[in-house]
């Protein structure tokens, strides 16, 4: 593809048609006065775009079939329209995922709390994705990323996702005179859960991370490297393990098992937070004690909620952590990229879950 070519590669799907990942050309984008010109680097790959992929999850943009995948992206602007003075060449972005629709939230700058949700989100819902030679996109929606990040940099859109998360905790436990969090539980070793005990370690919290697969296992061996501590649930169980803990103040959920994210409530110590961060594309039922949860709720002042996505702030504060993480364990986070494609070209690898992976990157050639 040469770059005076009118069409540039990505890679989509027909939303609803399962496993029709597929080569596809875009028109080459061009920035308009507010937008910039992205040149991808890296595009990472999550549990989001496995679901599209198994046409669990997903639409294309309106009056189309195709859509192109990808919402984790790093990038280097390549220009700018006239009117952009907040972004120059040749800088480092990532991108955010969701743009607005016309409710109030989203009118109020809050598109990550969107109450009519007809929003738009890049490569997942009614928007094309980043899996693509180049984009363009408004630069209100790029964040800079520094050069020293560039081999992580992919990973600022999943941190933002828990730097979501830890906001609304600390936001809704505003309601205490006092929040010192201490004791936190983060369950699934996955990039969320994994990202979300690094960001817990990093301001200082006790860290149990609990996942299936029993140590030694890469996962493990991440967790125990910032200070937390890895339990697998094949050898002890939750309540097993909780029994050991101090009271719980905060529970990450993330392991897209829809029951344990109601066993977490039970787990949860007085005046705690479970966030309730993923995203389950089955029909699952479950039988609960409904009773002792309820009364164990109103008379532990106790908190669930659900945090989906993420917004500007997010993204700045995943640029910092990042950068924090480095320093207190460099080259630590760089582990949780486990694989790494070739281009657009190995697209069977991108529907294929990798056994022992955790995040596979896409890697452009950038030269
Ligand atoms: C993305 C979020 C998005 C969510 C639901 C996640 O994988 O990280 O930005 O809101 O999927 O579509």
């Amino acid at each position: 593809m040469t770059a005076s070519s009118t069409t540039i590669p990505a890679i989509a799907v027909y939303p609803g048609q399962a496993d029709s990942l597929h080569l596809t050309e875009l028109p080459r984008p061009v920035p308009s006065a507010h937008e910039a010109l992205v040149r991808v680097h890296r595009i990472g790959v999550c549990g989001t775009d496995q679901e599209i992929i198994a046409a669990k999850f997903g639409s294309p943009p309106a009056g189309t079939r195709e859509l192109v995948l990808g919402h984790e992206v790093l990038g280097r602007v390549e220009a700018i329209g006239a009117a952009v003075t907040s972004l120059a060449a040749g800088e480092l972005v990532a991108a955010t995922v969701r743009r607005p629709d016309g409710c109030p939230a989203c009118q109020s700058g809050q598109p990550d709390m969107c109450v009519w949700r007809n929003y738009t989100e890049r490569g997942i819902i009614g928007a094309h994705g980043f899996m693509a030679e180049e984009f363009v996109d408004d630069a209100a929606h790029l964040v800079p990323v520094p050069p020293s990040l560039e081999a992580i940099g992919v990973l600022v859109e999943p941190l933002s996702v828990v730097e979501k998360a830890l906001r609304q905790a600390n936001l809704l436990q505003r309601r205490l005179t006092s929040w010192a969090p201490s004791t936190a539980l983060v369950l699934g070793a996955g990039p969320i859960g994994l990202l979300g005990t690094m960001l817990l370690r990093a301001h200082g919290m006790d860290v149990v991370t609990l996942a299936r697969t029993p140590k030694p296992n890469l996962a493990a061996s991440i967790v125990e490297q910032c200070g937390a501590r890895y339990v697998s649930s094949k050898e002890q169980s939750l309540p097993a393990v909780t029994a050991e803990l101090p009271p719980i103040d905060l529970i990450f959920e993330a392991t897209g098992v829809a029951h344990l994210a109601f066993a977490a409530m039970g787990l949860l110590g007085n005046n705690g937070v479970l966030i309730l961060l993923s995203l389950t594309g089955g029909n699952e039922t479950a039988t609960l004690p409904v009773d002792r949860l309820n009364r164990e709720f109103v008379l532990g002042n106790k908190i669930v909620v659900g945090s989906v996505n993420s917004a500007r702030e997010d993204f700045t504060a995943a640029v910092s952590d990042l950068a924090r993480f480095e320093t207190l364990w460099p080259g630590l986070t760089g582990r949780l990229i486990t694989h790494r494609l070739n281009g657009l070209t190995e697209i069977d690898r991108i529907a294929s879950e990798i056994s022992g992976g955790i995040k596979t990157v896409i890697e452009m050639p950038t030269a």
